[in-house]
């Protein structure tokens, strides 16, 4: 595995490195946080929102949904769409459509994403959402006088996974689990103190509250340290609540966070090292005298942490893709069904030449074509078609059994790929991969082949 190059990057000239914390420097367990988040929600929507009881029978499956996929309020559809918005799966519920009824129902195969029934849910916290939108969805068509509408149903979920998130109700349990929700890596914490030692200064921006933060960094730090007592010494600046995408572009208050007793004062001082809530990218760069592009930070939410911060400040991005080692394994895996399948395909491209070949006697020269000899070709070609779509679909099940590559929608790459392409310098699936680097690396991107070049 390595860190993966999309825009010249010299670590040189780089003076401060941020982290998001969550997901970012630290890794959860992903499925039982998920799992959690489930059964919580479903909690809050027969209490709050007066969802039936038996809600709570549902079974989180995790391999039901990834990243980067889009859900479609209004028709109770889940789309995976490519780097041109074009629909490339599509499920209503827990049932996949088939390519007919999706270019039928949306009056074509791509997507306006900006149209306010489609929600991206693109962070590794949205896996839950997902997932029991699709639950749902299958109950309301099941029972319509017992649901609301599609519309409703995917509001109602935001609110209950929004809540559980703020009110403490996943946070309680995580903080008295750590062991179980919470992966511990020192090679992190040894990349991390490799840095400072060649002068880097480190910052933790994260929209967790201080006391999530101390917790966790407390458990994934701290006992790993060999330069540091304490991460608080490790890290220049910590800012907790800082209500990221917010932070990159609003002015809000900064508070000075009291690292004993977590107490807050106002803070209307230049910042200086220590522990803070809130505030906002641009002062706390201006406070210390740096330029945008001597800062880079690394988050694993594409739009929160990266292309927010592209479009409104000048630091450099890095994200922190998970999936990606899963991807990369799978990529290996399927190297010889994708050879099958390029054979086949060049099996059929073969045999459509042969038809506009006979087409061709036809038009110029006259020849009228035999009716059966193109049957039989067609035929031959139906029956490549199904070869090769029965090796895609084994292909895909190398990836996500339902939804495929995370990175890719068919040939094209995703549209959440194509955000990372785009807006994240360097990219990698953990932070402790720096190790493979020196921190003087120069990273530089291959030349992009165009069409006509390859
Ligand atoms: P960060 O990744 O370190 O910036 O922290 C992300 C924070 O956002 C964590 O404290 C999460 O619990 C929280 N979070 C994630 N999803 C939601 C949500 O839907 N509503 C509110 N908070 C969320
Ligand atoms: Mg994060």
């Amino acid at each position: 595995m390595a860190i993966y190059t999309n825009r010249v990057l010299n670590l040189k000239h780089i003076k401060v490195i941020g982290f998001d914390m969550d997901h970012t420097l630290v890794r959860y367990n992903t499925e039982l946080f998920e799992e959690l988040t489930f059964y919580e929600s479903i909690k809050k929507l027969i209490k709050d929102r007066g969802y039936p009881k038996e809600i709570k029978e549902l079974e989180f499956d995790f391999s039901k949904a990834v990243r980067g996929l889009i859900v479609d309020k209004d028709n109770g559809n889940i789309l995976k769409v490519s780097l041109y918005n074009k629909i490339k799966n599509a499920f209503h519920g827990t049932r996949k459509l088939n390519y007919k009824f999706v270019k039928k129902l949306y009056g074509g195969t791509s997507v306006d994403l900006r149209d306010s029934e489609y929600v991206s849910v693109d962070t590794a916290f949205s896996i839950a959402y997902t997932v029991l939108y699709m639950n749902l969805v299958d109950l309301r068509d099941q029972y319509p006088d017992q649901y609301p509408s599609y519309r409703d149903i995917a509001d109602d979920i935001s609110y209950a996974v929004d809540l559980a998130h703020r009110d403490g109700t996943l946070k309680d349990v995580v903080r008295k689990n750590l062991q179980k929700y919470v992966k511990v890596d020192p090679e992190t914490v040894e990349a991390l103190e490799r840095f400072k030692s060649y002068g880097k200064r480190l910052w933790v921006i994260t929209n967790s509250d201080f006391q999530y933060t101390k917790a966790l960094l407390d458990f994934t730090i701290n006992p790993y340290l060999k330069q540091h007592s304490s991460w608080d010494e490790l890290f220049e600046i910590t800012i907790t609540l800082a209500m990221k995408p917010r932070f990159f572009n609003d002015k809000m208050p900064l508070l000075k966070v009291d690292l004993k007793d977590g107490t807050l004062q106002n803070y209307d001082k230049k910042i200086v090292p220590g522990v803070f809530q809130g505030g906002n990218a641009v002062k706390v760069q201006n406070d210390l005298q740096l330029n945008g592009d001597q800062i880079l930070y690394f988050g694993d939410h594409i739009y929160g942490d990266v292309v927010k911060l592209k479009k409104a400040c000048e630091w450099r991005t890095a994200m922190v893709v998970e999936d990606l080692d899963f991807e990369i394994d799978a990529y290996k895996k399927s190297k010889k069904l994708s050879k099958s399948i390029d054979n086949l395909m060049k099996e059929k491209i073969g045999k459509e030449s042969e038809i506009d070949e006979l087409y061709a006697q036809e038009f110029e020269f006259d020849k009228k074509v035999d009716k059966e000899v193109l049957k039989q070709k067609f035929s031959e070609i139906e029956k490549l078609d199904k070869e090769i779509g029965k090796l895609l679909g084994r292909y895909e099940k190398l990836f996500n059994p339902s939804w495929g590559e995370v990175m890719r929608a068919g040939i094209e790459p995703s549209f959440f790929a194509s955000q990372i392409e785009r807006y994240a310098c360097i990219y990698m699936s953990k932070i402790s991969l720096l190790n493979d680097y020196s921190p003087r690396h120069y990273f530089r991107p291959k030349k992009r082949k165009m069409a006509h070049e390859l």
